[in-house]
């Protein structure tokens, strides 16, 4: 009994409140053949231009649903602005007490966090259509009825960071509108130490932004992230055009979705790369069957009406899964006020979160894959990549596509090959401005003729132009020469933190290349990009030629010095005076004048002064004498002076020989090393280039102490240009060296024959064309490069500016010269001895003279004949040649005197 009774008590009970739940549950049957009406709260922006389109998507997707299941979807609009966030909640409030299933959006974000929070208690699911940071902070850890169809801001940056990294910035700046912004770029902000530079610059509240953008225009930055709303995209792009931020080397990303849809009809002259990204891919069929539907044309939808349509989709498909899976899901009449709970909610966020494309029933996606994880973030969708085409303005163009699955790479679909012959169609259009400075050979100024002005170009020539015009004829572009004003090639100054010269130029934009004798250093790479080199070359030492004295006459003499002549003499004399004395005293020296005679009766010694002085000077001579001592110590005198001439003569010979060659042996300096250890050669660079910086930044001691000791060198030994270098050593007369250029030196010594190159070189670098950093037409230059380097062109245009223009080759007939008179002596050289002969012989004639009259005198006394008799008879006989013999007198004029006979034994 007391069972019945329970039982009875508890059916009592169950239909009590089913009679409630009939009344506050929204009637699912509304009679056999009616439609389940189902109530759906969907936000849209108020300012919003393409409410109209929504709408119409709105309708026909109702109309659909109608159509193909057993609900009546009953759509409640609402437009709210951001602030009625209080009017938002009471309408959400109010149909929630009539039974609503689902809502659609909305889209400002302080509504949404209202909305959001009462979809979760409530457990009523709710589709959201924009990006929304903190859902999955909200939705952790349980399934909630709270599904976001945008890409998440983790994917978005994500994204976002594989473009810089593929467009290979070095830097960048972020612009973003709020900050809401850096968190969707949080990716950005989560910085490695290899990533490039980020800048951060907030638009601000508009409607003039250009007070920022000139901030960012004085940053020289060049990369720009642009994280503002669709609709702000156009205005922020055309007030950075006033401020000369829409250049042809600026490139821009572009974070709203909906970048594409705008309309870019202004901006059909930009050169600026733009680059945007869509989740809507325009040829999908689905996409062109609904916007056909809907009468949009052309057919281009924002992604947040594809969003909302697809979201209705995503939720009558699971409320009809919910259905077919007989469950109990009813759409309660719930309070706000209340802690209830849905009992749908639950449910068809289970289905939802199964949903698959191929079951939806509507047609679609039109966003793509949709899916979601754990937390109701959509998954596993495609972003399109899009470049704003230069071929088509204002047309955006596919270039590839970035999968959420495989988030660090895109697949892009503009093959390399296209890539490049867009290039090359770009760069014949392209008139690039050149940089350049005056300096021989590569670009000096022409002289026009009287009545004649150049302009453009044909104001210069020179080898860089020539390189130029080879480049432009393999690239088919052309270009404008400008001389850079300071005239430098460019230093970083530390205290204004700025380039000067050419890559000062390059930098601050003025033009597009810069190409002289520019080295290509680590310092300047670092802020500009470079080419490949067009010439090798090292630093060397630029120093005058020894200058040809004309020699003296007596020039034979300065082997040895005056001091060593006398002292020669004074030995000559003494020694000779020695061997005599030694001689009379020297026993041995003493002879038998007739051998024959065993007892003579007296002794002679042939070591008269004369025989003495006569037996030193034949062995100085190296000619020896037939008359020798021989006594020990007589010998011994004579061989100490023999031993002395052989080391004089050997001395005099070697010295000789090297002054003989001194003048072509050229300077002291053989190697610029030797420059650091000496003192008497000044020498210097030229002011703020490679060349000073290489021996300022070296580690290597030799060169270190070179810049010290130029630093300290008063008056200064650094240089202007490479040409008053060229000048100051030429005029220094040996007394300067300048360390420059080989390639400069070459074309020096080409022409100055006075100059010479001393030493190799000390390092060895290259001359390149400078050009601002990721500048795009890099690739093209280097490979016309390499083109004219191996079919010789640039061989060529050396030769032509080295050897042949500009009084080139003057100085190869003086080398060659010069070699030859390495091997053979002029008359200068030996023009002394000639005259110590001549003088030698006419002595020795007028003692033969003096000799002749003296032996007329004694012949006229011997043979009592007058003086003119006998001076007639001498001469008459002196002249004829041919009288071999001398016949004698009555009394033998010739018979040779007591004297004389003693003097020759
Ligand atoms: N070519 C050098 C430069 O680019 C100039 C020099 O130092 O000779 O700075």
């Amino acid at each position: 009994m007391a069972d019945i009774s329970i039982l009875t008590s508890r059916v009592a009970i169950m239909s009590a409140l089913f009679l409630i739940k009939c009344l506050l549950v929204v009637p699912f049957v509304q009679g056999s053949r009616q439609k389940t009406v189902v109530n759906v709260a969907i936000f849209l922006q108020e300012d919003d231009d393409w409410v109209e389109i929504t709408q119409v998507a709105i309708r026909s997707a109702v109309q659909l649903v109608k159509s193909r299941t057993s609900y009546s979807i009953q759509p409640h609009v609402y437009q709210f602005r951001g602030d009625k966030v209080y009017e938002a909640g009471e309408k959400v409030c109010d149909l929630i007490t009539k039974g609503l299933a689902a809502i659609f959006g909305p889209e400002s974000p302080e509504i949404n966090e209202l909305v959001q929070s009462l979809s979760s208690t409530l457990q009523i699911p709710q589709f959201q259509t924009i990006w929304n940071p903190r859902l999955s902070s909200l939705t952790a850890d349980r399934s909630s009825p709270i599904f976001n169809l945008h890409p998440s801001a983790a994917a978005l940056s994500k994204a976002l960071a594989t473009l810089v990294k593929d467009n290979d910035w070095k830097s960048y700046t972020i612009i973003y509108e709020n900050d809401d912004g850096l968190l969707r770029l949080r990716e950005s902000l989560n910085r490695r130490p290899a990533d490039p530079a980020v800048t951060f610059r907030k638009l601000g509240p508009g409607p003039d932004y250009r007070p920022v953008l000139k901030q960012i225009k004085y940053s020289e930055d060049v990369h720009f992230i642009l994280d503002c709303k669709a609709a702000r995209i156009l205005e922020v792009l055309r007030q950075a055009k006033e401020v000369n931020l829409l250049e042809d080397y600026h490139s821009y990303i572009l974070t709203d979705l909906d970048a594409h849809t705008l309309d870019w009809t202004h901006f059909r002259n930009i050169r600026t790369n733009i680059t945007a990204m869509r989740l809507l891919d325009p040829s999908s069929k689905a996409l062109k069957s609904v916007t056909k539907a809907w009468k949009v044309n052309p057919p281009i939808i924002k992604t947040r009406t594809a969003l909302l349509y697809d979201a209705f989709n995503v939720f009558v498909t699971s409320l009809a899964d919910v259905e077919a899976n007989n469950v109990t899901a009813a759409i309660l009449r719930l309070d706000c006020d209340k802690r209830e709970t849905a009992e749908h909610g639950a449910h068809l966020a289970e289905m939802a979160r199964k949903y698959h494309d191929s079951r939806g029933i509507l047609p679609g996606p039109l966003s793509g894959t949709i899916s979601f994880d754990r937390q109701g973030q959509r998954q596993n969708f495609e972003l399109q990549i899009i470049e704003y085409s230069k071929s088509e303005p204002s047309l955006f163009r596919l270039v590839g596509t970035w999968k959420s699955s495989n988030p660090n790479g895109v697949s892009y679909s503009v093959t390399s090959e296209e890539r490049e012959k867009e290039l090359q169609k770009e760069i014949q259009q392209k008139n690039f401005r050149v940089v350049s400075r005056l300096g021989a050979p590569y670009l000096m100024a022409r002289v026009p003729e009287e009545g004649k002005i150049f302009y453009g170009n044909s104001r210069f020539e020179g080898y860089s132009m020539d390189i130029m015009q080879e480049i432009c004829n393999v690239l088919n572009c052309s270009f404008t020469f400008e001389l850079v004003p300071d005239g430098k090639y460019g230093n970083f100054d530390p205290v204004k933190k700025e380039w000067n010269g050419l890559i000062g130029h390059l930098l601050e934009r003025k033009a597009d290349l810069a190409i002289c004798d520019l080295t290509i250093t680590y310092e300047r790479r670092r802020a500009v990009d470079f080419t490949m080199p067009f010439m090798t070359l090292g630093i060397s030492v630029l120093y005058a030629r020894a200058v040809k004295e004309p020699p003296e006459l007596l020039s034979f003499s300065h082997p040895l010095s005056l001091d060593v002549w006398l002292y020669m003499a004074t030995a000559y004399l003494v020694v000779s005076m020695i061997i005599f004395l030694v001689a009379r005293i020297n026993p041995n020296d003493w002879e038998n004048p007739h051998p024959c005679d065993p007892r003579p009766t007296e002794l002679e010694n042939i070591w008269t002064i004369r025989n003495c002085f006569w037996l030193t000077l034949g062995s100085i001579m190296q000619q020896g004498c037939d008359l020798l001592p021989k006594g020990i110590s007589t010998r011994m005198a004579a061989a100490m002076w023999w031993f002395f001439s052989l080391i004089m003569t050997a001395s005099y010979t070697a010295n000789m020989a090297a002054f003989l060659t001194m003048e072509r042996m050229g300077p002291t300096i053989e190697r610029a090393e030797d420059l650091a250890g000496q003192t008497k050669i000044k020498y210097g660079c030229l002011a703020g280039g490679s060349t000073c910086s290489f021996f300022k930044d070296t580690n290597f001691s030799t060169y270190h102490q070179m810049w010290i000791q130029m630093e300290s060198a008063d008056p200064t030994v650094f240089e202007r240009s490479n040409a008053d270098g060229v000048k100051r050593v030429l005029s220094s007369k040996r007394t300067y060296a300048f360390l420059m250029e080989s390639a400069t030196i070459e074309y020096e010594i080409e022409r100055q024959c006075d100059l010479m190159q001393v030493g190799g070189p000390i390092d060895s670098k290259g001359y390149g064309i400078a050009m601002t950093t990721n500048f795009q037409y890099r690739k093209s230059f280097n490979e016309a490069i390499l083109k004219m380097q191996e079919m010789g062109t640039l061989h060529r245009l050396k030769e032509k500016w080295w050897k042949e223009m500009n009084g080139g080759g003057q100085c190869a007939e003086d080398k060659q010269s010069s070699d030859e008179a390495a091997t053979e002596l002029g008359l200068d050289n030996v023009g002394g001895i000639f005259v110590v002969l001549a003088v030698g012989v006419a002595i020795a004639l007028l003692f033969a003279v003096c000799e002749f009259l003296w032996n007329v005198k004694k012949v006229a006394v011997r043979e009592h004949i007058s003086l003119r008799e006998s001076l007639k008879r001498e001469l008459r006989f002196a002249f004829n040649i041919w009288d071999r013999q001398k016949r004698l007198g009555r009394r033998s004029s010739h018979l040779p005197s007591e004297e004389k006979r003693e003097e020759i034994k």
